[in-house]
């Protein structure tokens, strides 16, 4: 269970410049142990002393390359250090700057309730063995999700290649379970051609999914009902807005986003390709983005030649990525500098075992 953290009045009552000097001087102290990683969506402020930046998986397999670094600091969230423990070397330790930086989508899918729709299903007799289902989890899900896959030899998957692990795991069982996120598992399904009526919403809480046998055995798909609240507010009505506005702008979208969205924006694609996307776009071209604002400023910011918005007229924000402020970063290097490992997240060797599996089978494919 995550607790609060106090860090005490002598750091809350720093100022944001001073915060931001003493970040820079410990992070100077401590370079030959420290690795700082940030991901795409975290503010600015601590962007800047990234050693690393990138999106989860890219962070955590880079992170384990630069093994002589003891101390891995994940500016992200739960389920990304987790990925970053199970793929380090023995020695480096992954620290969170507040631990309440967790993701929600992440924590929709729970062991418990996932092993539960596994045994209903079986009951119900819409597969004869587990193997008739295979499992594939999103990254950003639990350490334990990916473990539970891992063990059913099922795979991970990431926003860019939604699409072909699905493909692989149609091909290896009669059905396919899709956990967390409904909409990439639905954007990924519907790229693939598989008709809508193949695949199902699996709705948490209710028996069967709320559903009857008769269609769970037509299914070929099956959705956990799992969301991100950042993407869940990009809407239709904005594309046409922007597209009324300004006709000839782009609209690139993250496929977290609804199906409705995805499926009439320009381009979709994970945030290491809305970046690329627009890197290569040519000066003065214009675009309207459907992902977290922090990188969408980012953005911005770095191509000036460019008219780069937010896809929707108000903050899509990811405030549990938000929780880490510099002072927790901070709080956390003064903490190391003193000799003193804090916030460190770790993954039970056999919990790390089977989600490394299903981490290796999506590099196999
Ligand atoms: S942006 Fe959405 S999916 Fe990503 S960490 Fe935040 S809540 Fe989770």
């Amino acid at each position: 269970m995550l607790i609060q953290q106090d860090l005490g009045r002598e750091y809350y009552s720093l100022g944001r410049d001073e915060v931001l000097g003493r970040i820079a001087a410990r992070k100077a102290e401590l370079a030959d142990k420290l690795l700082i990683l940030c991901h795409h969506y975290q503010q600015q402020d601590l962007f800047q002393f990234a050693d690393l930046t990138g999106d989860s998986l890219k962070l955590s397999r880079e992170a384990a390359q630069i093994s002589d670094r003891e101390f891995l600091i994940f500016c992200g969230v739960h389920f990304m250090a987790e990925a970053a423990d199970i793929l380090a070397a023995s020695h480096q330790k992954v620290m969170l700057p507040h631990l309440h930086a967790g993701c929600p989508m992440a924590d929709m899918a729970t062991t418990g309730a996932v092993e539960q729709a596994y045994k209903e299903l079986l009951l119900a007799g819409i597969m004869a063995d587990e193997k008739d289902m295979v499992p594939v989890t999103y990254v950003n899900s639990s350490a334990a999700i990916k473990a539970f896959v891992g063990e059913r030899e099922g795979s991970v998957c990431t926003s860019s290649n939604g699409e072909k692990v699905l493909q692989w795991a149609l091909k290896k069982g009669e059905k396919v379970f899709f956990f967390p996120d409904e909409h990439l598992g639905r954007n990924s399904a519907a790229a693939l051609g598989v008709p809508d009526e193949q695949v199902l919403l699996w709705r948490r809480g209710e028996v069967l999914g709320g559903h009857s046998v008769e269609d769970l055995q037509q299914a070929k798909i099956l959705l956990w009902d799992g969301y991100c609240e950042v993407h869940m507010r990009f809407l239709p009505e904005h594309i046409s807005q922007w597209k009324i506005k300004e006709p000839d702008i782009n609209i690139i979208v993250h496929p977290e986003c609804p199906r409705d969205v995805v499926s009439i924006a320009d381009q979709y694609g994970s945030t290491e390709a809305i970046i690329a996307a627009v890197a290569a776009s040519k000066p003065g071209s214009k675009w309207a983005v459907g992902t977290e604002i922090n990188l969408v400023e980012r953005l911005a910011m770095q191509h000036p030649d460019k008219e780069i918005h937010l896809l929707a007229p108000t903050t899509c924000q990811c405030t549990t990525m938000d929780c880490n402020q510099p002072v927790y970063l901070l709080w956390l290097l003064d903490n190391l500098a003193a000799g003193k490992v804090k916030n460190q997240i770790t993954v039970s060797p056999e919990i790390a075992a089977n989600a490394k599996k299903a981490l290796e089978q999506m590099l196999a494919i």
